[in-house]
């Protein structure tokens, strides 16, 4: 923290947060004011960090000043809510954008995280493809388009993640048989065998009995069906998600099938946000709306924030045109969640779509990591 006050009025301010700040750089100590760079130079320093790795989050518009002048990337928390002067050097963001302390805190936090998270690596695995009608899945669309179906994997130095995973490999020979004729009604299934996740997870040495966690988007055929070759990993949802499955009406619903989630593994069922290693560096974040507990994940990776959407959008369009699918459990949910990720990606996050062909192909695939 960096405040152009006294020694005295900090530590009242510090002891009025729930915030462990690393580093308090007070104008009476720096001998500066805020305009200065100064304070902002000695604060890194002691950090022992350089500008382009950390965010500074300017309380004041005139705190953008001295920030701007060492190139420390800065978010302005428009706190008092007055116009900010004209001439003041442009924010990367303006976080006036952030309403919830969590969320200013997250970026506060940021350089820390970054430091944690040079070693956090994230993976795209394709686990199939399905063909279908895009007008069924964006409003207004035309023909058929393929869907790549996508799993992650995350490692981080206290475990290995999974983010959602795939189709269950009876659906490379039968998939009728698994997922109901109503669904292989609607798409065409391109899933063979090799593709399944468990394989694409040896064909890069990483033992599938040794994944620590599923963080599953939600339950649907082709996000939470390969959890069957995932035996010891604990299962992280949504606890609205595990409601829906968990109850037969609802389930059915959904197309919702117990067979692909109710396996023995260790449920964590939880509500809202979640930091799954506590370092901010991978957040759950609920995007209900195309299901009842539908969520996407946040990795921040040294590059910056990357927020794997899942079927919260399954196209680029679907954000930049608000073109919804034609069947969603809530769409008012839905639209509030598309508001959210283009929150996040105006503040710099990359959202990586649900099961964007286009996309996709911009999205390097593992063993390579996405950087
Ligand atoms: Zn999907």
């Amino acid at each position: 923290m960096v405040t152009n006050c006294s020694e005295a009025l900090a530590a009242t301010a510090v002891a009025c947060t729930d915030i462990d700040f690393d580093v308090v750089v007070t104008a009476e100590r720096a001998g500066y004011y805020k305009p200065d760079p100064r304070p902002y130079e000695q604060a890194l320093a002691e950090l022992r960090m350089t500008a382009n790795r950390c965010v500074f989050v300017a309380g004041s518009a005139y705190d953008l000043f001295g920030a701007s002048k060492i190139g420390l990337p800065t978010f302005w928390h428009d706190r008092i809510g007055i116009e900010p002067p004209p001439n003041i050097p442009e924010p990367l963001a303006h976080a006036g954008r952030c309403t919830r302390c969590s969320t200013w805190y997250a970026r506060a936090n940021q350089s820390r995280a970054k430091e944690a998270d040079l070693s956090v690596k994230l993976f795209a695995l394709t686990c199939g493809r399905l063909t279908g009608d895009l007008g069924r899945l964006m409003e207004g669309g035309e023909g058929r388009t393929e869907l790549p179906i996508p799993a992650y994997l995350i490692e981080h130095p206290k475990g290995r993640v999974l983010f959602d995973t795939g189709m269950h490999p009876d659906c490379q020979h039968d998939p009728a048989a698994r997922v109901g004729a109503g669904i292989t009604k609607l798409f065409s299934f391109d899933f063979r065998p090799g593709e399944e996740v468990s394989a694409r997870l040896a064909a890069i040495d990483r033992d599938p009995a040794k994944i620590d966690v599923i963080v599953n988007s939600h339950f649907h055929f082709d996000h939470v069906g390969g959890n069957a070759l995932i035996p010891n990993a604990t299962m992280v949802v949504q606890r609205r998600e595990w409601e829906a499955g968990m109850d037969p009406e609802s389930a059915a619903l959904r197309g919702f099938n117990r067979a692909d989630f109710d396996l023995g593994h260790k449920v964590v069922q939880i509500d809202g946000e979640h930091d799954l290693f506590g370092d901010a560096s991978v957040v759950c974040l609920p995007t209900h709306g195309h299901t009842p507990g539908h969520q996407s994940l946040r990795v921040r990776l040294a590059s910056g924030d990357v927020v794997l959407a899942a079927d919260a959008c399954y196209f680029c369009r679907t954000l930049r045109e608000q073109r919804l699918p034609q069947r969603v459990y809530d769409r008012q949910a839905m639209l509030d969640s598309l508001d959210r990720l283009a929150r996040l990606e105006a503040a710099g996050a990359r959202i990586f779509f649900g099961h964007d062909g286009e996309f996709w192909k911009s999205v390097p695939q593992a063993p390579a990591a996405i950087t």
